[in-house]
């Protein structure tokens, strides 16, 4: 029987039917909300261990509704937002949000979702954030001693690539905006700073990767960002 506890926020009665359907025929409990105000009222008095948010809702914006959850919660938030509000997608990450799917989706694509954010909860974020060594698969990242390895060889990362294997190793499983990593590598975020950051990132991942066995660490998301995957 499995536990997880789902907030649904969707005024979009088919799609919310949808969602419930499958959350029910894989043993989710699950709550719903049709706009803002009830989604925060929700989030605040059932704490779930999961939200799926609805960017387009009745009453206000998705985003307000991120900034107020995340003003006392760290719950993870999956943004659900139609192909035409890439904007909109981007500007949720950046305020807090931890994924993202893209209607119209398949059961099979929310399903895959759920399991990665479950899998992260199990984790334990906390402690994974203050713990001074991240191992994911064969990569390991000291961060006391600044060093990273893969399998038992030493990783020889510029400093930038460095930086940038700790941003996505400390935010596994979750989607980072191109903003988000360019502002934390450089301090702003300019059009040069996205191009750069693609750079690097070829570079970092060819390094990783050369002796990975095809194993993928480093996912894309065109237009957004990049994002670690938890290696089994
Ligand atoms: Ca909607």
């Amino acid at each position: 029987m499995n536990k997880t506890l789902i907030l649904v926020v969707e005024d979009d009665r088919p799609v919310q039917n949808l969602m419930v359907t499958t959350l029910k025929a894989h043993n989710y409990r699950y709550l719903t909300a049709m706009n803002g105000e009830t989604a925060i009222l929700e989030a605040s008095s059932h704490n779930p261990d999961i939200i799926l948010l609805d960017l387009g809702l009745p009453d206000m914006d998705g985003i307000e509704v991120i900034q107020k959850i995340r003003t006392w919660s760290n719950v993870p938030i999956i943004i659900i937002s139609a192909r035409s509000e890439d904007m909109d997608k981007v500007e949720a990450l950046d305020a807090g949000a931890d994924d993202y799917l893209t209607k119209p989706f398949s059961v099979e694509e929310l399903l895959a979702r759920l399991r990665v954010t479950e899998r992260r909860l199990m984790m334990g974020q906390t402690e994974q954030a203050s713990s001074s060594v991240f191992v994911n698969g064969k990569l390991r990242v000291d961060f006391s001693s600044g060093c990273a390895y893969f399998g038992e060889e030493e990783l020889h990362l510029t400093p930038i690539e460095y930086k940038l294997l700790c941003l996505l190793s400390k935010n596994v499983g979750k989607v980072l905006t191109h903003t988000y990593l360019t502002q934390n590598i450089w301090g702003h975020s300019w059009e040069n700073d996205v191009a750069s950051l693609r750079v690097f990132m070829a570079t970092l991942r060819k390094k990783i990767e050369k002796n990975a066995d095809s194993v993928q660490y480093i996912q894309t998301h065109v237009g957004v960002g990049y994002r670690m995957i938890k290696v089994e």
